[in-house]
């Protein structure tokens, strides 16, 4: 007997619905790969002290696993309690946060433990022209962002440069707003089974 005979013998002593359809119950993901990934870097921007400027980035390989993350804080092991969080530039750069504050990319960079190559980066804020430095010699592939805020300044404009001239692409990702609903009763109905 041959095996197209053979199989077709099989499947006609089958029941199709009865066995096929046992268990099955249609389902989808809540999120795609983009949404999840930027709800993380959201998540960590949510961890900045930053008082005003919350950011946050999470890497990301071909294979959607996690590379590395980070968010904007001072630096590494510095005594938070000399240095100000205050934005006002008409004070000393000494006396300002920029003169402390490593950015989201650069802190997800400095503490990644693989290789970044090829990687796509999820940012909350698009990167400055110093990051986009750091980003483009990493050779990351694609940034995805959330908000393109500042696109007005210098440094906005030096940044897009450097993708442009170094082969990174860049997107900005419409967030659907029902995903923050839905991850609310989520996150509500996993702390009630507590
Ligand atoms: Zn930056």
């Amino acid at each position: 007997m041959s095996l197209k005979i053979q199989m077709e013998t099989k499947n006609n002593n089958q029941d199709p619905k009865s066995e096929s359809t046992i268990n099955f119950v249609p389902t989808n993901s809540a999120l795609s790969w983009d949404e999840y990934f930027m709800l993380q870097a959201m998540i960590a921007a949510f961890k900045s002290k930053d008082p005003a400027t919350k950011v946050g980035s999470v890497f990301v390989d071909k294979n959607n696993h996690q590379i590395t993350m980070g968010y904007n804080g001072f630096v590494a092991g510095i005594d938070e309690s000399k240095v100000p969080w205050g934005k006002d530039k008409s004070a000393p750069l000494e006396f300002q946060k920029y003169g402390y504050v490593v950015h989201s990319e650069a802190n997800a960079i400095l503490h990644s433990s693989r290789s970044l190559e090829g990687s796509r980066a999820y940012v909350t804020l698009f990167p400055c022209n110093e990051c986009a430095k750091l980003i483009a010699s990493s050779k990351v592939k694609e940034v995805v962002f959330l908000s393109d805020k500042h696109q007005e300044t210098e440094s906005n404009r030096i940044a897009k440069k450097i993708f442009d001239l170094s082969g990174v692409t860049y997107r900005t990702l419409n967030f659907r707003p029902e995903i923050l609903g839905n991850l609310t009763e989520h996150l509500q109905n996993l702390l009630t089974d507590i």
